[in-house]
């Protein structure tokens, strides 16, 4: 089932906000098997909100978009996607009873006026609660069953109703016969990308053992990162294990862990298994070096201490 991320806001745009809620919203949905067909972001700007949504529906007909359900004026996503699916926005009196009790539990006398557009519901739309915060997503689908989730843009907010609504109603709508796109990092060090690539000889062409594999260097080593997609998760689990296999019998001596291993961690429990003590000196490092030994728990019983000059 492929479904569309459209990310609204001018701080988005502008880049004065990173867009972490789309990364989070296609990592929870892939690893559940959806394919996030495409990621689009648009500022709070009316007309462009209902282009990006319509040019999502027109493609995949499965839309969830983040952002713009504030009580403020550059809030828009509400009134544009009800303008682009023909409805009329109601004031939903038992939403708006809610959202009122919301503000009494956190000590305000009254409810903002301004807050009130948050019970403004587009005719036929489905209230999504939001435990979190007072704008409410929201849910809007067509008689040929295209729809949009409109969830808040509030990163905590958002991830909770992903998480605890959106997750649980795509499963039961789509119930996607058990599929996950899983991924798996083979972390090495010690050899750069290209003569990573020639030791890897043909396993290290873009696929291996059928599965995908990217090369991600950065300044501690090269990741590897193989991908199986849409598969059942037992036989993607046995795919990554055989592509990971292929890989080390290449380069098996620069591989130090896989996923989140960490690089100084990984040192620290070699030398404790060999009775090892470390001590650093460092110049222009300036200490960054025993700062990120001593940042693993339990380090001092390896590290002895440092010099910086
Ligand atoms: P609110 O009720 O707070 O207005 P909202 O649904 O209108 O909720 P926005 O106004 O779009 O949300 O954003 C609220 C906050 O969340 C802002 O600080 C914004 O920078 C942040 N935010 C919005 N979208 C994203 C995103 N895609 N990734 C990360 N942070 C975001």
């Amino acid at each position: 089932m492929r479904l569309e991320l459209v990310t609204i806001g001018d701080e988005l745009l502008l880049g004065f906000t990173i867009d972490t809620n789309a990364a989070f919203l296609a990592r929870t949905l892939s690893e559940i098997g959806f394919e996030i067909a495409w990621r689009t972001t648009v500022g709070d700007e009316p007309d462009r909100i209902v282009q990006a949504v319509r040019n999502a529906l027109d493609r995949t007909g499965a839309v969830i978009t983040t952002g713009g359900l504030g009580p403020t004026a550059d809030d828009r996503t509400r009134p544009a996607i009800a303008q682009l699916f023909g409805r009329e926005l109601r004031m939903d009196d038992a939403l708006m009873e809610r959202i009122k009790a919301r503000f009494q539990r956190y000590g305000y006398s009254s409810m903002p006026a301004s807050n009130s557009v948050q019970a403004m519901v587009p005719e036929g739309a489905t209230v999504l609660e939001n435990p979190n915060g007072s704008a409410p997503g929201l849910w809007i689908e067509d008689e040929r069953g295209r729809w949009v989730a409109m969830l808040p843009g509030v990163p905590h907010e958002m991830r909770s109703m992903a998480t605890d609504v959106i997750v649980p109603m795509l499963t039961r709508r789509y119930s996607p016969n058990g599929a996950v796109v899983l991924s798996r990092t083979v972390r090495t060090t010690g050899i750069g990308e290209s003569a990573l690539a020639e030791l890897l000889g043909e396993d290290g062409h873009d696929t291996v053992e059928g599965l995908p594999l990217a090369f991600l260097p950065g300044w501690e080593g090269v990741d590897l990162r193989l991908t199986a997609h849409d598969l059942p998760r037992q036989q993607a689990v046995a795919a990554l294990d055989r592509a990971e296999a292929k890989l080390r019998s290449h380069a098996d001596r620069y591989v130090y862990g896989l996923d989140g291993a960490n690089l100084a961690a990984v040192v620290l429990d070699a030398c404790r298994g060999r009775g090892w003590h470390i001590a650093t000196a460092e110049s222009c490092t300036g200490g960054m070096l025993g700062e990120r030994i001593t940042a693993i728990p339990g380090s001092s019983d390896v590290y002895v201490g440092g010099v910086v000059a």
